[in-house]
């Protein structure tokens, strides 16, 4: 890319090139960098894990964005329900304000995972060390409540930058990715949302939800019902990945 900007610079000045030329390898740049930085199964700053990658009829569940009061404890209720394990990627501020409600996703049997600290509009905008900051916030207070420390990070908005992947790397933390993506926050029916999943799923998918839109559960008793229905085990994060979940 360099070479190319370099050639074309000579290009302008001794060929009289029409200098708007140089914009292209600029456009060219930023296409990839825009799209590369905002898919993280792309790969491009950091490798995330996106699939389970096995012929096994096994999926798991995620939840981000938690923990989020009364409509956590509804999607726990229809987990039990189906006696299906969940992954929760949690926000640390938030599990901060409810320590109660971590502990007793950890006591069902499901896996906390982090989130973030703050999850932040201007989350991808730090550097380096604040990002390892917001890492270890969130990983300190999973721990200090339920006594063990998550090894799972997704980055919030899906969005993979080369301070992200240096934080990442520096706090010795997996990240996750998904590979199916309902959009559950803005669709938020239950129906159209599941009948997403279920068009895209095949064994070894990662599929992510939120445990703070209001029909999360609704919209988990019906998928739970497709899969049962399809042989499809439900399964925690690290056994879908054969990997742990904590230090
Ligand atoms: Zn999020």
């Amino acid at each position: 890319m360099v070479v190319l900007l370099v050639a074309l610079l000579a290009g302008v000045y001794f060929l009289k090139y029409n200098p708007w030329i140089l914009l292209i390898p600029c456009f060219v740049f930023l296409f990839i960098e825009v799209s590369g930085a905002s898919m993280l199964a792309a790969n491009f700053h950091f490798i995330s894990t996106c699939t389970g990658g096995t012929k096994e009829k096994k999926v798991a569940l995620t939840f981000d964005d938690g923990p989020h009061g009364a409509e956590t404890e509804k999607v726990l209720t229809v987990l039990k329900k189906h006696e299906a394990s969940a992954t929760f990627f949690c926000i640390g501020k938030k599990a901060e304000q409810d320590r109660e409600l971590i502990l007793k996703i950890d006591k069902a049997g499901h896996l906390i995972a982090n989130h973030s600290y703050t999850h932040s509009f201007f989350f991808n905008l730090q550097n380096t060390k604040m990002l390892q900051e917001e890492i270890d916030k969130t990983n300190a207070c999973i721990e200090g409540i339920i006594g063990k420390k998550p090894l799972f990070f997704r980055p919030p908005y899906g969005v993979a930058t080369p301070a992200l992947g240096r934080a990442i790397k520096n706090t010795n933390m997996s990240s996750i990715g998904w590979d199916i993506r309902p959009f559950d926050t803005s669709i938020q029916n239950p129906e159209k949302i599941v009948k997403k999943i279920t068009n895209e799923i095949k064994p070894g998918s990662i599929i992510l939800l939120h445990d703070r839109i209001r029909n999360s559960d609704k919209t988990v008793d019906l998928l739970l019902q497709f899969l049962s229905k399809n042989n499809y085990q439900v399964v925690s994060l690290d056994n879908l990945l054969n990997t742990p979940a904590y230090a």
